[in-house]
């Protein structure tokens, strides 16, 4: 069985973010997936492995940033535009998520509540392992995972609770399968990837900057096979990623920008 993929796998840093989504009691952790083995020389360890959680409503929000910017009025995260006291919530350059008819761009990648989004975005599990050297057959990415114990005062500095969280930091790569989308919306989407400040919580004690550094457009060949191997059937997977550009990609701002500037001042 042979199948194609397209992707962009973006490469990323933060000193330390908190993609936090597991509270018990007064702490909150990372979304826990379970233990893996590690080789490491003849001896056989384990490490615990955690799910990043928040990368598509990271770049969700930064896509929605960008279209603000450009001034391309896409759907809100809202379904609400206003409060029962008529306060409005809609945010002039937004409408109400999946209102949009033909969809905007924004409804066209990310969905609505109605409409499946035609993005995926993922990443290998992330893992603190000391071992400078170690082998796995399950793909996850290493970084330091550690959790702080901090405090809450009181107005006069007196401690009222403590709480632990738990926060990782490293370099990481996710990727986006963006199989289904045009070019047009290939461009916005990496547009976008400009527009990307945080991950997770605590952004206004500093927490969860992250800094992109690299991302790669990819066409992604997969092939899958039965093999009969010692009187067992086995499933084998190969894939082969080449790297492919697009045009114009540097330019796409500009473009559309000024296409938009032109249509606003002929209307
Ligand atoms: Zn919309």
């Amino acid at each position: 069985m042979k199948t194609t993929k397209k992707q962009i796998v973006v490469r990323a840093y933060t000193p330390i973010a908190k993609p936090l989504n597991a509270s018990i009691q007064k702490n909150s952790t990372m979304l826990l997936l379970g233990e893996i083995p590690y080789v490491n020389g003849d001896k056989v360890f384990n490490t615990k492995v955690y799910y990043i959680k928040g990368l598509r409503g990271m770049l969700r929000h930064a896509a929605m940033k960008l279209a603000y910017d450009c001034g391309i009025e896409v759907c809100h995260t809202s379904e609400k535009t206003e409060l029962k006291d008529g306060t409005k919530l809609m945010p002039v350059g937004f409408h109400v998520l999946g209102s949009c008819d033909p969809p905007c761009m924004l409804q066209r990648i990310f969905g609505s509540f109605h409409k499946e989004s035609r993005i995926s975005v993922s990443a290998d599990p992330i893992t603190s392992i000391s071992h400078k050297d170690y082998e796995t057959n399950v793909a996850v990415q290493k970084v330091h995972i550690a959790s702080e114990t901090r405090i809450a005062l009181s107005f006069d500095g007196v401690p009222i609770q403590d709480f632990r969280q738990s926060y990782f930091s490293g370099y990481f790569t996710f990727s986006i399968d963006v199989t289904q989308l045009t070019d047009e919306e290939i461009k916005f989407l990496i547009e976008s990837l400009l527009y990307i400040e945080t991950l997770g919580g605590g952004k206004n004690a500093g927490y969860g900057q992250v800094k992109l550094l690299d991302f790669d457009l990819q066409n992604v060949d997969i092939e899958k096979k039965l093999e009969r191997n010692d009187g067992i059937y086995k499933f084998s997977e190969k894939t082969k990623a080449e790297s492919i550009a697009l045009d114009n990609i540097e330019d796409w701002r500009e473009t559309v920008v000024s296409l938009h500037t032109r249509r606003a001042s002929n209307a």
